[in-house]
């Protein structure tokens, strides 16, 4: 038995909880809210601000490893954790290079890795880019909040950011890459998103991305290079761009499990979850292979609605086969808020666009009054 912990209870880490359960780790959460989707299932949950370096330092106490589930946490509390013995992944340094989009963007054109053309701008600097541009927050955002379209020079908003020129973007593909603490390196089929419009979450995916082998395997390639040249323990996930011009450009990328690998719990060998665990413990890594075409719909909460959450459409869906839900234990909706994902696995990648649709169609998700 090992102990481990994680920082952040959301739906990440139940699924890493469900994963570690197999490998007879024994594990700690530290969130805020104590109805995260983690309390009453972790084997101990510490309820605790994840962004105090305090709180984090006393929550790793005894710890042999320590891992996050989201971004927005303290470093210095990780540094303070590694300090004192506790093998933490990824490193305090990767995440405080991720949790600034800028120095992101810098790192990547640095060390090689493609992107769009972009600028580090303060208000009253000149624009060396072309319009229309993203603007983009340096730290904070997340699910597109923080994102913002530019079309003229009088529409910038006053504030330090990262400008970058507007790709003309024919697929959003993200792969999982994961490198174990002796630097076995492995990546998953790319996966293909659709995102919500007005909530930029994705709403559906597919996996593997529908494109030609050769370029699937270039998106491969680029991952996995950049969790090497990064040296993530863990997994890595690169956000990419496929642009109408066949280019591969990097987003961003996310040192943890992502919302985007749920659909690797049943269309690959190997789940996302369980790759993260194996890479910690220093454990050979698993098999990336599809055995199936996968896609995910994401159960959001509706628009315009806060309060209990309910889904009557669960029998109706369950009735398609190769479907599966997954529901977070979240109790309150709030508009486009994660509550779930559907699983869809199919023989053929055209039955599973089928599915897809008709999964889209059927899904139902109620609110009712606190
Ligand atoms: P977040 O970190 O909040 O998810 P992103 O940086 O991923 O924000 O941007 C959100 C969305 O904005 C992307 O998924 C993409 O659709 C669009 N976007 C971001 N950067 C660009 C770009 N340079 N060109 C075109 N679209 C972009």
């Amino acid at each position: 038995m090992r102990r481990v912990g994680i920082i952040g209870g959301g739906q990440l880490g139940r699924m890493l909880i469900q994963a570690g359960i197999d490998l007879d780790l024994r594990i700690r959460v530290l969130d805020s809210a104590p109805d995260s989707p983690c309390a009453g299932i972790a084997h101990e949950f510490v309820i605790g601000s994840v962004r105090e370096a305090e709180t984090i330092q006393r929550f790793s106490e005894g710890l042999e490893i320590l891992t996050i589930e989201m971004e927005a946490i303290s470093v210095e509390g990780l540094m303070r954790a590694r300090e004192r013995g506790v093998s933490v992944h990824p490193a305090p340094e990767i995440l405080a290079l991720i949790q600034n989009k800028g120095k992101q963007r810098l790192w990547y054109a640095a060390h090689g890795f493609p992107g769009p053309r972009f600028q580090l701008w303060k208000p009253g600097e000149p624009i060396e880019l072309t319009f229309p541009l993203i603007q983009k927050a340096l730290q904070g955002g997340y699910d597109g909040r923080g994102v913002y379209t530019v079309p003229s020079p009088a529409e910038l908003r006053e504030e330090p950011s990262l400008l970058e020129e507007k790709v003309s973007i024919l697929k959003e593909v993200s792969v999982i890459a994961a490198r174990s603490v002796s630097g076995e390196v492995r990546a998953f089929p790319p996966v293909e998103s659709v995102f919500h419009e007005e909530a930029h979450i994705v709403e559906y995916l597919q996996i593997p991305a529908e494109l030609p082998p050769p370029e699937i395997a270039k998106a491969q390639e680029i991952a996995m290079e950049l969790i090497e040249a990064l040296g993530v323990v863990g997994l890595l996930t690169v956000e990419f761009f496929y642009t109408t011009e066949g280019q591969w450009l990097i987003n961003e990328s996310a040192p943890r499990p992502h919302n985007t690998g749920h659909v690797t719990l049943k269309a690959c060998w190997t789940s996302q979850f369980e790759q993260h665990w194996r890479a910690l413990l220093d454990l050979p890594l698993g098999e990336t292979r599809l055995h199936a075409y996968g896609g995910l719909v994401n159960i959001l909460g509706p628009a315009g609605q806060h309060g209990v959450p309910s889904f009557p459409s669960l029998s109706a869906l369950l009735r398609i086969p190769g479907v599966s839900i997954h529901l977070y234990g979240k109790r309150r909706s709030t508009p486009f808020r994660k509550l779930g994902h559907i699983l869809v696995l199919s023989q053929t990648q055209k039955e599973l666009q089928k599915k897809l649709r008709e999964v889209r169609h059927l899904l139902e998700v109620e609110v009712h009054p606190l």
